[in-house]
C-alpha cells in the first residue's frame, strides 16, 4: 500500500553532564535514522557524524530496498573503522545507528526497521509505546536473564556498555525487522539518553498530552535533561498522514515475512 506524506519532527540536547552531543540524526521522506557516538577525545561525534552522513543519501534512493540499507550500514562501518586507524593516538571510536527506512519489498511498500547498539524504535500506539528494537547492550542482556528488572537497567552502572555498534572489524550484523507501511504509523526513535531518564509510559504520556504530535520530540527532551540529562539526548518522531477510507482496501493483501530477527 502506498501511503500518504511522512512527516518528522527531531531534538537533541548535550544534557547536563557530557561536554560534547555525540549523537547525531537525520529525517528525510523515507529514512529516519538516530547514531549514538562512543569514543576517547569526543571522537564519538566523528563516528556518529560519519554514520548519518553515510547513511542519509539513502533517502533519494526511490525505490530504496532492503540490501542497499543494509550495504550502507556496512559502508558506515568501513569508513569509521577506516577513521579510527588513521586516528594518530589511537582512539577507538564507535556509534550505535538505529532507524526506519521506507522500502521496496516484495512489490509492495514497507517499513524497515534497523539496529545496531541500544538507541531504540519505538512504535507509537493508542495506548501505549511498544519498543520495536532489541538493546545490544550488557544491562540488557541482564534483563533477559532476569538478574535486573528494566527499571533498575536505567541506573544500572553498566547501562552505557553497548554489545554491537558500528566501528569495529569485521562489521556487527544489524537487527532487522519489515512489515507493511500503514496510513497511521506512528514511530519514535531515540538515543539512549531518553530512555535511561524516562521510563516507556512517562514516554507515552508526553506524547499523548501534546496538542501538535511534532512537538513531542523537543518536550521529550527538555523532559529528559530536566530529569538528570546523564548523557546526550535525541528524539525523532516519524508521522504518516492519514490516508483516504478509500486507499486501505488493499490492506490485507500484503505479505508480512520477517527476513531476520536475532
Ligand atoms: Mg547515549
Amino acid at each position: 500500500m502506498q501511503v500518504g506524506q511522512v512527516s518528522t519532527a527531531g531534538a537533541s540536547h548535550v544534557g547536563q553532564v557530557r561536554a560534547v552531543n555525540e549523537d547525531a540524526w537525520f529525517a528525510g521522506r523515507r529514512l529516519a535514522v538516530i547514531a549514538d557516538g562512543m569514543g576517547g577525545h569526543a571522537r564519538g561525534d566523528v563516528a556518529s557524524a560519519l554514520a548519518i552522513r553515510t547513511l542519509s543519501p539513502l533517502d533519494r534512493r526511490a525505490p530504496l530496498t532492503v540490501d542497499e540499507v543494509l550495504r550502507a550500514l556496512e559502508r558506515a562501518n568501513s569508513v569509521i573503522v577506516d577513521e579510527g586507524a588513521s586516528d594518530q593516538v589511537g582512539n577507538a571510536m564507535g556509534t550505535t545507528v538505529t532507524g526506519v527506512a521506507r522500502v521496496d519489498y516484495a512489490g509492495a511498500e514497507h517499513w524497515l526497521v534497523f539496529n545496531i547498539g541500544d538507541s531504540r524504535v519505538y512504535r507509537v500506539c493508542a495506548d501505549h509505546v511498544e519498543q520495536l528494537t532489541t538493546d545490544h547492550s550488557e544491562v540488557a542482556e541482564l534483563v533477559a536473564t532476569g538478574e535486573i528488572s528494566p527499571e533498575e537497567a536505567r541506573t544500572h552502572p553498566h547501562r552505557n556498555i553497548v554489545t554491537r555498534s558500528l566501528g569495529i572489524a569485521p562489521g556487527p550484523p544489524a537487527d532487522t525487522w519489515i512489515f507493511p507501511t500503514r496510513s497511521d504509523d506512528h514511530f519514535l526513535l531515540c538515543s539512549d539518553g531518553l530512555v535511561n531518564e524516562l521510563s516507556d509510559a512517562e514516554i507515552f504520556d508526553v506524547l499523548r498530552a501534546e496538542p501538535q504530535w511534532a512537538d513531542g520530540a523537543e518536550v521529550l527532551v527538555r523532559r529528559a535533561v530536566a530529569a538528570g540529562g546523564r548523557d546526550n539526548v535525541t528524539v525523532l518522531l516519524v508521522r504518516v498522514a492519514p490516508a483516504p477510507v478509500a486507499d486501505d482496501t488493499d490492506v490485507s493483501t500484503t505479505p508480512r515475512p520477517v527476513i531476520e530477527a536475532s
